[in-house]
C-alpha cells in the first residue's frame, strides 16, 4: 500500500479562527453566551437544579459538576445534529474498537475544542483561580495503561476534528488504572475510584442495551471462578456515551463505553450453596465483568475474566453496529461499504468470529459471502513485537465460554491451512507457524494470526515496527498475504498536547505564523526560518520558563519537593519496563554522580531528573527499579558532594494530567528503549512539539522524528535494531563491566549498597538484570554512547542561542506527528471513509 508522505499533503480540518460572540451565537445558540455570571445562566442553573445549592455555597466539586454539565448542555445540540446528519446521509462509518481509552480530564479540553475560552474568560475572568480550581476537581478518566489507550483517545479527537463519521467503543471500567503512591521508595497500588461521584459527561442509554450470551454459567468455588459447561447464560451491556468534540465544535462524535449488568441467568447465588465469603460473592456478580481494568501494559496474564471482557466488548459493539446498519440498509453485502471496524491490537479480535457468526447464523449468508464481508469490514493494528504481549487463549476456555466461535475459528483455520499447503507444498513447518492454533500441552488460539487472517489490513505503528512485524514476528503470514500489510506511524493530538498543555508556546507560535497549525500541524514548518530570529528565540525562552515555573509549583504542591526551575529539566515519563530502560537512565545519573565524587569541583550544569511511571503490580523487577530511582534521589539529596548540581525526582501517579504539566516544562526528553523494542512511542512526539530536545535510541517513531528534524538536531546514540539482533548471540555485559571503568564503578557503587545502606541487598535483583542474567535489554552496551550523547547535550546547554535554534528546528519539524495526519492515512488507505460535516 502506498504510504502518503506525512508532511505536505496533510488533512485539512475546519480553519481555526478567532471566535467572537456572533460565531458562538450562531454555533451554539444564546445559551452559550450566558454560560455563567447570572442567576439564570447555564452554570448557575445547573448548581441550583442538579445540586440544589446556592452558587456562593457550592463546594469545588459541585462547581466542577455544574460547569461540566453546562458545557454538555451547550454541546447537546451539536451532538444531536451530528447523529442526525449521519443517520440521514448514511455515510460509511468508522468504528474504533479498543479495550482501553486513556482519556484524562475533559473539561478544559472540551472548552478549548468548542472555542469557548472567551466565554469562560468573561464568566470567570476576574477569578481565574476559581476556574483553575474547578478544572482541578475532575478526576482523570484513566481507562487505559499507557500508549495504546492514549493513542485511542488522540484518534477520537482527530476523527471528530476531521469530521469523520466515527465512533469509539470501549468498556466502562468502574476502576481504571490503579493509583500509585510511593512508600519508603516502593510502589503501592490503590484502587482508582473515578466514578465515586457521578460523571457529568456520560449519558446512559438503557434502551440501547445489548444482550450477550456465553456458552456456560459460572460458579464460585473456594474463591475461584468456575465455568459450568453447556449451560448458557447472558449478560447485558448498557451503553454510556461520552461526547467527543472536534476542534471548532462542528462535529460531536460519540465514545460508547459498555457497562455489564445481569439479566437473569447470570446468578452466582444459585450456585453458591451459601458457603463462601459474602464479600467475594459481591465482587463476583455480573457487574464485576467491567469492574476493573487489567493493569498489565505489555504482558498478558491469561485470566478468564479478561477473555470475558474482550468478548463482551466485541459482542456489545458488533451487536450495536449491526443494529444501526440494519436500520438503513437491507442488503448485508453492503456492510463493508457502510462500516469500517478497526481493532486496536488483538484485544477485540473475537470480532472476526463474532461477525462471521452474525452473518452465517443470523443473516443466513453462505460461508464465502460471510467471509468476504468480514474481511473487508475489519482491519487490525499491531502494537508490539514483544512475545510476552502476543495474546493466546486456551482452546478449553473458548470451548466453555464461546463454543460457536471456537467452531468458526476451527473452520477458518481449516481453510487457512489448506490454502497454505496448496501454496507452499511440503512446507509443514510453515503450516504449523501460520496456523491459528498453537499445539502443545494445552492448545491455544493465536489472536494475532486470527486478526491478520480475518481482516483486510494489518498495520504497525511506525516504519521500523511495521518492517520488523513483516520480516520477523509474523513473517509467514506476511509472505502469504503481503498486500494486507502497511504502516501507519502514530501521532498525537496537537490540541491537547500543545495548545491546551502549553498555552504560552501555543500563543508564541500563533503570534508568529497564525493559528492554522492547530488543525494542520505541518504549518509549523513555517517556524524554521525563525530559528535565526533572536526575538522569537527570546519568546520561546520566556514561554518555556513559564512552563517550568508552573511545573515546579505543581511538583511542590503534589510532592512537597522543591525543584529549581533554572536547572535543566531532564525527563523520562512512561510505564516502567525493562525494555524502556529507566535503569539505563539511572545508570547515567550514577556515573554523573560518581564523577562529582571523584571531583567535587567539576563544572556541571545543574540538572533535575524527573521520572514518572507505573509498574504492573505483578512485575517485581519494575518495582525494584522504582525503588532504586527513589533511593538514588535520596542519596543525592543527602550527599554534600552533589552541591545542588544533580537532583532526582520520582513523581508518583503518572497519568495524562501529569504528562500535560511535565512535558511542556522539559528541556530533555529521554527515549532510550533497546532498539527494536518500542513499537512507536508517543510521548517522544509530545516532547518534540513542546520543544524538548531528544536523547534517544534509533527506535520506534524516534527514527522518523530525527529524519524530519535532521539528525543534527537530535542526540541519538546506541545500537541499532539490527546491531541488537546481530550481537545478541555473543553479547556479554561482563565485557563492559570489565573494560569500562565508569560502568564498573557505577555498578560497584550500587552493589556495595551505597544507595541502600539501611536495606542491604535490596538491589541484588539489579545485578541479575544487568549482569548475571546476561542483560537482555543491553543496558551496558549503550551506556557509554548514552553518556557521550549526554555530554554533547550538556555542552550545547552552555550556548543558549544554539540550543534555542535546535529547539525551533524540532518544533518546526514535528508536524508529521499530529494524529490528524495519522487518521487521514487510516481514513484514505484503510477505511475508505470520508468527512461528513454535521449540517
Ligand atoms: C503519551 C502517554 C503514554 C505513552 O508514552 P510512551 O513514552 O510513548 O510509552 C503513556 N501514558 C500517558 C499518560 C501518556 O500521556
Amino acid at each position: 500500500m502506498a504510504q502518503g508522505r506525512a508532511t505536505g499533503g496533510g488533512p485539512k480540518g475546519p480553519k481555526p479562527q478567532a471566535i467572537d460572540e456572533a460565531v458562538i451565537l450562531e454555533r451554539y445558540g444564546s445559551n452559550a453566551l450566558r454560560f455563567a455570571g447570572a442567576p439564570d445562566a447555564l452554570y448557575e442553573r445547573r448548581l441550583k437544579l442538579d445540586n440544589v445549592v446556592e452558587p456562593d455555597r457550592a463546594d469545588a466539586r459541585e462547581r466542577y459538576e455544574a460547569a461540566a454539565r453546562a458545557v454538555r448542555d451547550i454541546v447537546a445540540d451539536r451532538w444531536l445534529r451530528t447523529d442526525e446528519t449521519y443517520a440521514r446521509e448514511n455515510p460509511k462509518r468508522v468504528y474504533y474498537l479498543s479495550i482501553e481509552f486513556l482519556i484524562g480530564r475533559s473539561l478544559g479540553n472540551n472548552v478549548m475544542n468548542l472555542m469557548l475560552d472567551p466565554v469562560i474568560e468573561r464568566a470567570f475572568g476576574e477569578d481565574s483561580h476559581q476556574w483553575a480550581e474547578i478544572l482541578h476537581q475532575e478526576p482523570d478518566a484513566g481507562l487505559g495503561n499507557g500508549g495504546l489507550g492514549r493513542l485511542a483517545a488522540c484518534f477520537l479527537d482527530s476523527m471528530a476534528t476531521l469530521q469523520l463519521p466515527a465512533m469509539g467503543y470501549g468498556l466502562r471500567y468502574e476502576h481504571g488504572i490503579f493509583r500509585q503512591t510511593i512508600r519508603n521508595g516502593w510502589q503501592d497500588e490503590r484502587p482508582d475510584n473515578w466514578l465515586r461521584h457521578p460523571d457529568p459527561w456520560e449519558v446512559v442509554r438503557p434502551s440501547e442495551s445489548v444482550e450477550v450470551t456465553f456458552g456456560c454459567s459460572f460458579e464460585l468455588r473456594a474463591g475461584a471462578l468456575r465455568m459450568i459447561p453447556n449451560s448458557p447464560s447472558s449478560l447485558v451491556g448498557i451503553p454510556y456515551d461520552r461526547p467527543v468534540i472536534g476542534y471548532g465544535g462542528e462535529t460531536v462524535n460519540t465514545l460508547r463505553l459498555w457497562s455489564a449488568t445481569a439479566l437473569h441467568a447470570f446468578d452466582f447465588q444459585r450456585f453458591s450453596g451459601g458457603d463462601f465469603v459474602a464479600s467475594i460473592a459481591e465482587a463476583l456478580n455480573a457487574e464485576s465483568l467491567t469492574r476493573v481494568l487489567y493493569p498489565d501494559d505489555t504482558t498478558v496474564q491469561g485470566r478468564e475474566l479478561r477473555l470475558m471482557q474482550e468478548y463482551f466488548l466485541v459482542a456489545c459493539s458488533l451487536g450495536d453496529i449491526v443494529r444501526r446498519f440494519r436500520e438503513t440498509n437491507d442488503d448485508w453485502r453492503t456492510l463493508p461499504d457502510k462500516a469500517a471496524i478497526q481493532m486496536n491490537d488483538t484485544h477485540p479480535t473475537l470480532a472476526v468470529p463474532e461477525l462471521m457468526r452474525i452473518l452465517l447464523d443470523e443473516a443466513r449468508l453462505d460461508w464465502d459471502e460471510a467471509w468476504d464481508i468480514t474481511r473487508r469490514t475489519l482491519a487490525y493494528t499491531n502494537h508490539t513485537l514483544l512475545p510476552e504481549a502476543l495474546e493466546r487463549w486456551p482452546v478449553d476456555w473458548m470451548q466453555l465460554l464461546i463454543p460457536r466461535h471456537l467452531e468458526l475459528i476451527y473452520e477458518i483455520n481449516r481453510r487457512l491451512v489448506a490454502d497454505i499447503r496448496a501454496r507452499f507444498p511440503g512446507d509443514e513447518a510453515r503450516v504449523a507457524r501460520t496456523s491459528l492454533i498453537e499445539e502443545g500441552q494445552t492448545k491455544h488460539i493465536r489472536m494475532a494470526n486470527l486478526a491478520i487472517v480475518g481482516s483486510h489490513s494489518t498495520n504497525g505503528v511506525a516504519a521500523i515496527h511495521s518492517r520488523l512485524l513483516r520480516t520477523t514476528t509474523v513473517k509467514d503470514l506476511a509472505e502469504a498475504f503481503p498486500e494486507r500489510f502497511n504502516n501507519k506511524t502514530n501521532g498525537v493530538t496537537p490540541r491537547r498536547w500543545l495548545r491546551l498543555a502549553n498555552p504560552w508556546l501555543a500563543e508564541a507560535i500563533t503570534a508568529s505564523i497564525g493559528d492554522a497549525w492547530i488543525t494542520d500541524l505541518a504549518e509549523l514548518k513555517k517556524l524554521k526560518p525563525l530559528a535565526e530570529d533572536a526575538a522569537f528565540r527570546a519568546e520561546l525562552h520566556k514561554a518555556q520558563r513559564a512552563c517550568k515555573a508552573r511545573f515546579a509549583d505543581w511538583v511542590k504542591r503534589h510532592t512537597d519537593v522543591v525543584v529549581d526551575p533554572d536547572s535543566m529539566f531532564d525527563c523520562q515519563i512512561k510505564r516502567i519496563h525493562e525494555y524502556k530502560r529507566q535503569l539505563l537512565n539511572a545508570l547515567r545519573i550514577v556515573v554523573l554522580y560518581d564523577r562529582l565524587r571523584e571531583n567535587p569541583k567539576l563544572d556541571m550544569r545543574p540538572r533535575t531528573f524527573f521520572f514518572a511511571g507505573k509498574a504492573a503490580p505483578a512485575y517485581h523487577l519494575a518495582k525494584v527499579i522504582i525503588k532504586f530511582i527513589n533511593n538514588l534521589g535520596q542519596t543525592l539529596d543527602e550527599d554534600p558532594v552533589v552541591g545542588g548540581k544533580l537532583k532526582v525526582v520520582f513523581l508518583p501517579e503518572y497519568n495524562v494530567t501529569l504528562a500535560e504539566r511535565c512535558i511542556p516544562a522539559a528541556d530533555v526528553s529521554n527515549q532510550i528503549s533497546t532498539a527494536g523494542y518500542e513499537a512507536s512511542g508517543t510521548s517522544n512526539m509530545k516532547f518534540m512539539m513542546n520543544g524538548a530536545l531528544t536523547l534517544g535510541t534509533r527506535d520506534g517513531a524516534t527514527i522518523e522524528m530525527a529524519e524530519e528534524a535532521g539528525e543534527e538536531n537530535f542526540f541519538l546514540f546506541g545500537l541499532t535494531a539490527a546491531e541488537v539482533a546481530n550481537s545478541r548471540p555473543w553479547y556479554s555485559p561482563y565485557w563492559h563491566y570489565e573494560n569500562e571503568a565508569e560502568t564498573r564503578k557505577a555498578l560497584d557503587l550500587i552493589f556495595s549498597d551505597h544507595f541502600s545502606r539501611e536495606e542491604r541487598g535490596v538491589f541484588e535483583p539489579l545485578r541479575g538484570a544487568l549482569l548475571t542474567n546476561g542483560d537482555p535489554y543491553m543496558h551496558l552496551a549503550d551506556l557509554t554512547s548514552y553518556l557521550a550523547a549526554d555530554a554533547a547535550l550538556s555542552a550545547l546547554h552552555r550556548q543558549p542561542d544554539e540550543w534555542a535554534r535546535k529547539v525551533i528546528h524540532n518544533i518546526a519539524a514535528s508536524g508529521k506527528f499530529s494524529s490528524d495526519r495519522t487518521i487521514h492515512e487510516y481514513a484514505t488507505e484503510i477505511w475508505g471513509a470520508k468527512p461528513c460535516p454535521a449540517g
